[in-house]
């Protein structure tokens, strides 16, 4: 199957709109690994004969993910080379087609070609999770999915671009955003002032996270710390031009921009912010409002 359509354009806080040209392909790939790198995180190492086609800008480079539902061996996806894929997927069986999620490209590794997707098990008991999230849980070797993915490494499916005359970076996520917030801190240039705000459940949810940037990290563990948009707040920040990058639950989202943007008076256009999930809505149901909207 060939080309994308929805929602790995630049994504506002409901995230799954505007269809992107961008150079994006399907790959067949099965689990290779599954470890559980904290209590709630899952990193799934993916792999396939055609992955070293697939590129990435690194950084928060998302991806769609589709999973088989119970039963299934593999995903049950429109044909291969379907012109509008997203429309044939959409006229699929909604009991019985591929489920579609968005995850974020964690690494891709070569020598072998190997994808690394990092999930948030968002839920502890499989009742409560959704299906990605149990999908996670429970992965094995040989459990095969597709992913939507570039084939070049410059493409519409990422966010973080702080534009020249930028001194200073701010980062804010919780779980779901942590694999971003990763990958984006292995990337930034040596030596980069950055202030990073991370939300997770419990403590033992922390990562050693790696960064040649001069990185401030704080994590704010929940119920415990105080809410990311609190925390920024009673904090004294650099000196200097910011870029912001404010990613997880759609709420906190838009209080820690509505704070950067109208308190500590940033340029709208300097901070990028994305709801990555919205507390009580499934990823189908904000696809949904967003095709009504
Ligand atoms: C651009 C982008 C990149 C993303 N990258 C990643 C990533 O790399 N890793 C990752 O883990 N997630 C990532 N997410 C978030 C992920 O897509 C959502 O969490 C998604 O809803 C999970 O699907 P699900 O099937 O597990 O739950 P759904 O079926 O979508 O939701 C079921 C229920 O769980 C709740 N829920 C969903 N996500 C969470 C959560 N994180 N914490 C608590 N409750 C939740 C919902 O509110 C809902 O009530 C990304 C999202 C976007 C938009």
């Amino acid at each position: 199957m060939t080309n994308a359509s929805p929602s790995l354009a630049p994504s506002a806080p409901a995230p799954r709109a505007a269809p992107t040209s961008s150079p994006f392909q399907f790959f067949s790939v099965e689990v290779l690994r599954a470890e559980r790198i904290t209590p709630a995180m899952a990193r799934i190492v993916l792999g396939g004969p055609d992955l070293a086609r697939m590129a990435s800008a690194g950084r928060d480079q998302r991806v769609k993910l589709f999973l088989p539902r119970p039963g299934q061996s593999e995903p049950v996806m429109p044909p291969a080379g379907t012109a509008d894929w997203y429309g044939a997927w959409r006229a699929l069986d909604p009991a019985v087609r591929g489920i579609m999620r968005t995850y974020t490209i964690r690494e891709l590794r070569r020598a072998p070609d190997e994808l690394v997707i990092d999930f948030a098990l968002h839920a502890e008991s499989d009742d409560a999770s959704g299906p990605a999230s149990r999908w996670a849980r429970s992965a094995v070797p040989g459990d095969r999915i597709c992913v939507l993915a570039p084939v070049e490494e410059e493409n519409g499916g990422y966010d973080f671009r702080p534009p020249d005359g930028t001194d200073w970076i701010l980062l804010t996520a919780d779980e779901s955003a942590l694999p971003a917030v990763a990958s984006i801190l292995d990337t930034l240039a040596p030596g980069t002032p950055a202030r990073v705000w991370i939300e997770v459940h419990d403590p033992a949810d922390r990562q050693e996270l790696a960064t040649k940037a001069d990185a401030d990290i704080t994590w704010l563990v929940r119920n415990t710390s105080p809410a990311a948009p609190d925390a920024i707040r009673a904090a004294a920040l650099p000196e200097g031009t910011p870029y912001a990058w404010v990613a997880g639950e759609a709420a906190t989202v838009k209080a820690v921009r509505r704070h950067l943007v109208g308190e500590r008076g940033f340029d709208r256009r300097a901070v990028k912010f994305s709801g990555y999930w919205r507390q009580g809505a499934s990823e189908d149901n904000l696809m949904e409002a967003a095709e009504n909207a």
